[in-house]
């Protein structure tokens, strides 16, 4: 069975809905969401809702903490690489014909399937 964990939305338990309404009769109350899975924010928001409440309330001490932008980033041929797929011979899985293509020469190169799922694979080099 698999673990039940809470919305952390700062504000989940303020939304009154039916579900959110727990406890014995007479002291129920509202409470955070909790769930197995969820689907917003890499699964730590119940909703869209959840996830903009914490954006709001912590982005400024999170882009302190993690660094913010101060210049331009600049996409070059050395790290203009994506990786994409579309379908070479029918529209089935077996027919997906994956590949990397640079964004800024349109070169491209074929790609495994394991190659496309691994998201430490990359051709990016540098910034
Ligand atoms: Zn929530």
């Amino acid at each position: 069975m698999s673990e039940l964990k809470f919305c952390q939305g700062p504000d989940c338990h303020t939304y009154n809905t039916q579900d959110r309404l727990k406890g014995v009769k007479g002291s129920k109350t509202y409470q955070t969401r909790r769930r197995s899975h969820m689907y917003y924010g890499r699964g730590n928001f119940c909703d869209r809702r959840c996830m903009e409440d914490w954006v709001a309330q912590y982005i400024d001490q999170a882009l302190d903490h993690y660094g913010r932008t101060t210049e331009a980033k600049h996409l070059t041929e050395n790290n203009a690489w994506i990786k994409d797929y579309d379908w070479r011979g029918g529209y089935s899985n077996e027919n997906r014909f994956y590949y990397f293509v640079n964004k800024i020469t349109k070169e491209q190169r074929p790609l495994t399937e394991q190659q496309f799922n691994d998201n430490t694979y990359s051709l990016n080099t540098g910034e």
